[in-house]
C-alpha cells in the first residue's frame, strides 16, 4: 500500500510501534470536520450543532465497537491514550492488600503505574516472559493459584519483540481463580483480529494512533460488566448536574469526565472505519514485509532479532541488536544518511529489555505498517549492509 503523505526529511517511515503515519484516507477529513463542521460541545447543550456532535461521537463509538466486537457501545469509552487507559484500571481497581500478577515484557503504561501500586502496598508478582519474549500459561497459572490474586495483567503484544502472548489461556487461567484480565492491547488493535466478546479479557486498552490508525492523544478502554474500576478523573458529563454530586456511574460517562476529544474521536472512527474494509489486506500485507526484513538481517553479519524466530506468529515489529554497532548509532545512521525512521532505546519498555538481556544497550526497533514497502525494506537491508561494512 503506498503512503500518501510525504516529509522531506523522512523518506521510510518505519517507527509504526510508536504511532501510524501516514494516516489512511479520510482521517485528516474527519479530524478537520470536528474542528469545523462538527466542533461544538457534544452531549452539552440541546441546540441541533451540539447534537450533531454527539451524533457523530455516537456513530464513531459504535463503528469502534463493531471492529473490536464490543457487544454494548457503553462498555467502550474514548480516552487519551492507552497508557491513561491502563492507569485508570490498575489505579481503579487495585487496593493495599490485593495481589496483581504481570508479565515481565510490560510497558511502562502498565509497569509504571504497578511500581508505584507496588509502594502502596499491592502484592505485584512478575512471571518471566522466555527469550522469544512470550509468557507462558502454565507459568501464570502457577503463580496466580499461589495466592489470592485479584487480577493478572499482560500486553496482548509486544512493543519490543512484537510477540502475542496467549490471552485466551491468561483469561481462563484468571477467571478460574477469581481473577480478572487486565490487557494493554496498544500493540494489537488493527495488527491482530480483536473480538472483545471472546477474548477473555475483562479490561482491554488501546492507543487509537496506532495500529488502529487514527490521530494521536485519543484511545479506547473496553470494560466488561466484570470489571468497574473507580474513575480517576471526575468532572462534568454533560448530564446529571442538579442530582449527582459525585460522577455518575452510568457507562461510558462515568470514565469520560470533561469535554472530549472530538476531532481525535471523529478521526479514529474514520481510521476505523478504514481498517474494517482494509485490515485483513494490511496484515497481509504487512506479514510479508516483517518476513522479507527478518530473513533480510538475519542474513546480514553480526545481527540478531529479538523476540519470536522467523515465521513463528509476531505482530509488524522487528527489533535487532548488533554484536559490534549500538542501536544507537544504527539508528542515527539510517536517518541522516538514508532517511529511514527507527526507534533506537528501550521502547519505554525497561521491564522487557530486562528479560531479553539488552536493558543496557536497547536495540533498534523496525516497526512496519501501512505505506511501507517491500523497496522501504530492500532500502533498510542495502543500508544496514553497508552500514556493518563501514563501522565494524
Ligand atoms: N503499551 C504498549 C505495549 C505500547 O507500545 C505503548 C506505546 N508505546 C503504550 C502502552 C502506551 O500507549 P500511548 O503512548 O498511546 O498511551
Amino acid at each position: 500500500m503506498a503512503a500518501t503523505v510525504d516529509s522531506p526529511e523522512t523518506r521510510i517511515y518505519l517507527d509504526h510501534g510508536a504511532t501510524s503515519w501516514p494516516k489512511p484516507p479520510g482521517v485528516i477529513e474527519a479530524v478537520a470536520n470536528g474542528l469545523t463542521v462538527l466542533a461544538a460541545n457534544p452531549g452539552r447543550g440541546a441546540y441541533r450543532f451540539a447534537l450533531d456532535t454527539s451524533r457523530a461521537i455516537h456513530s464513531a463509538r459504535r463503528d469502534v465497537a463493531t471492529f473490536l466486537g464490543v457487544a454494548d457501545t457503553h462498555d467502550l469509552s474514548f480516552q487519551p491514550g492507552c497508557t491513561q487507559a491502563m492507569n485508570l484500571v490498575l489505579l481503579g481497581l487495585l487496593v493495599p492488600g490485593d495481589r496483581v500478577v504481570a508479565c515481565s515484557m510490560e510497558h511502562n503504561a502498565v509497569a509504571r503505574p504497578l511500581n508505584a501500586l507496588a509502594a502502596r502496598g499491592v502484592e505485584v508478582v512478575v512471571v518471566d516472559a522466555d527469550e522469544a519474549g512470550v509468557v507462558d500459561a502454565d507459568e501464570v497459572e502457577a503463580v496466580v493459584a499461589a495466592g489470592r490474586t485479584r487480577a493478572v495483567v499482560c500486553q496482548h503484544a509486544g512493543n519490543v519483540t512484537g510477540a502475542i502472548q496467549p490471552i485466551p489461556d491468561l483469561g481462563d487461567i484468571a477467571h478460574a481463580n477469581g481473577a480478572l484480565l487486565l490487557v494493554d492491547g496498544a500493540q494489537a488493535g488493527g495488527h491482530l483480529p480483536v473480538d472483545l466478546g471472546r477474548l477473555g479479557a475483562d479490561a482491554w486498552a488501546c492507543s487509537g494512533h496506532k495500529g488502529l490508525l487514527g490521530p494521536q492523544g485519543v484511545g479506547v478502554l473496553y470494560l466488561a460488566p466484570t470489571c468497574e474500576p473507580a474513575e480517576l478523573v471526575s468532572g462534568g458529563t454533560g448530564g446529571g448536574s442538579s442530582e449527582d454530586p459525585l460522577q455518575p456511574l452510568a457507562r461510558p460517562e462515568r470514565y469520560e469526565a470533561g469535554t472530549p476529544n472530538t476531532p481525535g474521536i471523529l478521526g479514529l472512527g474514520a481510521s476505523v472505519r478504514f481498517l474494517s474494509e482494509h485490515a485483513e489486506e494490511l496484515r497481509s500485507h504487512e506479514a510479508v514485509l516483517v518476513r522479507q526484513l527478518h530473513e533480510g538481517i538475519l542474513d546480514l553479519d553480526g545481527f540478531s532479532v529479538l523476540g519470536p524466530s522467523l515465521g513463528a506468529p509476531r505482530v509488524p515489529i522487528v527489533s535487532v541488536v548488533h554484536d559490534r554497532i549500538s542501536a544507537d548509532r544504527l539508528a542515527f545512521a539510517l536517518d541522516r544518511r538514508y532517511g529511514v525512521a527507527a526507534r533506537a532505546g528501550l521502547h519505554c519498555a525497561p521491564w522487557a529489555h530486562r528479560t531479553l538481556g539488552t536493558v543496557d544497550a536497547g536495540a533498534l526497533r523496525f516497526g512496519l505498517g501501512y505505506g511501507n514497502t517491500p523497496d522501504d525494506v530492500g532500502t533498510v537491508l542495502n543500508a544496514l549492509r553497508e552500514l556493518v561494512g563501514e563501522l565494524t
